[in-house]
């Protein structure tokens, strides 16, 4: 991940003595989206969430030798569904649920569930730039005989099979998205890592073939490493669970249990709006996560360097609920989205160079299939990270 390193400040590398231990300007790494933001939530909560696993329990391989995913404990199975139902995003009835070592793993076993050894060359796979960067970086570390990256979406005119990634919201300019292509011979897999009420509006409870979903982005446990993926096909399904049996036999049962509980506590309080105590996971993030973008929003407005993106109002079902808070204004959210989107003004051909010119890391358009005059910040960082940015984006003054 290169970050450890990255937060000395390269004035204390300079071999400069007066400089040598201040810790001025350190590097800000705004690189990735790791969510520490949601500690703060999940600190208030306390013992709640803590799950014991005996030295005894979880031996086996299996959690449900019925279930074609047999690896899938019962427990995360259910406050999947749980939550899924609560906030209405999406539908689970009639579904197969596969879980993975993250989403990451789960769109190898879609991808290789969705090709066939028998084709005759390698389906193009193709998402609409700018698309998330490991899209790309995934396939061409993977190199599979059975698909192949094909590029932006907008671009691709061949007249052959294709897997289109639509990735709604997206990352990373938290667009809501369908798909491009709409040509027959495709296969749509939506990613859904965003399509939660922190980030932007519930619009319809959704029902596409094959959906992915992970706890990182979902309650900010990254580091469990949990996603799951909605499968309607259930042969599909069936071709997922045999690429994680051959690549890592299952995954691991310990987080599985861990996110379990913490699905189940968020499922439990997400329809309690408003309440003194802040205990409604969704509610509590999407006002931290607000704030944020309000005071980014004034910081590149005095500045005049940077744009962000606008966002359109929309319903949001899940907030629709709430009849007695400001009736008329709160069922209408603002787009919050964990990333920003940000361009610099013209004259500005390289965004990211000017901002590690500042200590501060960003991912570059370019990795993205885009321009470089963009960047991608996350916005899920812990606070101290997040206002040492605005400080400094503060003071980016013209070239
Ligand atoms: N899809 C999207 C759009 C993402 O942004 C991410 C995480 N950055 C992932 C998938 C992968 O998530 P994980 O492997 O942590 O579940």
């Amino acid at each position: 991940m290169g970050g450890a390193d990255n937060r000395r400040s390269p004035a204390a590398n300079n071999g400069n003595n007066t400089t040598r231990n201040l810790p001025l300007d350190p590097v800000i790494n705004l690189d990735h989206g790791d969510p520490t933001m949601y500690e703060t939530f999940w600190k208030k909560l306390g013992d709640e969430c803590t799950v014991v696993i005996k030295g005894y329990e979880s031996l086996s391989y299996f959690s449900n030798p019925k279930n074609p995913c047999w690896f899938l404990e019962p427990k995360l199975e259910d406050s999947i569904k749980c939550l899924h139902d609560a906030v209405g995003n999406a539908v689970t009835e009639g579904y197969s649920i596969v879980v993975g070592t993250g989403s990451s793993q789960l769109l190898q076993a879609v991808l290789y569930a969705v090709t066939s050894h028998d084709q005759p060359s390698q389906i193009n796979v193709v998402a609409a730039a700018p698309y998330y960067s490991s899209y790309l970086e995934i396939l061409d570390l993977v190199r599979s005989g059975l698909y192949k990256w094909a590029g932006d979406a907008h671009e691709f005119n061949k007249n052959e099979p294709y897997i289109e990634l639509v990735t709604s919201p997206n990352n990373p300019s938290g667009v809501i998205r369908g798909p491009v292509v709409n040509r027959d011979g495709g296969v749509l897999v939506h990613d859904l890592a965003y399509y939660w009420p922190q980030y932007t509006p519930i619009t319809s409870k959704l029902d596409f073939d094959i959906m992915l979903f992970t706890a990182s982005k979902c309650t900010g446990h990254a580091g469990s490493r949990i996603g799951w993926a909605l499968v309607k096909d259930k042969e599909v399904a069936k071709k997922m669970t045999k690429f994680m049996e051959v690549s890592t036999i299952g995954v691991a049962k310990e987080p599985q249990l861990r996110i379990a509980k913490i699905l189940q506590v968020v499922a439990d309080r997400c329809k309690r709006f408003g309440s003194p105590e802040g205990d409604n996971f969704f509610e509590f993030s999407k006002n931290m996560l607000a704030k944020r973008w309000e005071v980014l929003r004034e910081t590149a407005k005095k500045s005049e360097m940077f744009i962000l993106p606008k966002y359109p109002l929309q319903h949001c079902n899940y907030y629709g609920e709430i009849t007695h808070i400001n009736p008329g204004t709160e069922n209408y959210l603002i787009m919050v989205t964990a990333f920003a989107w940000i361009k610099c003004k013209d004259e500005i051909e390289d965004c990211e160079k000017l901002f590690r010119s500042h200590n501060i890391l960003t991912r570059s358009g370019r990795r993205f299939g885009s321009d470089p005059g963009f960047v991608r910040v996350s916005m899920v960082g812990r606070d101290e990270e997040f206002n040492m940015f605005i400080d400094r984006l503060s003071k980016i003054q013209d070239l």
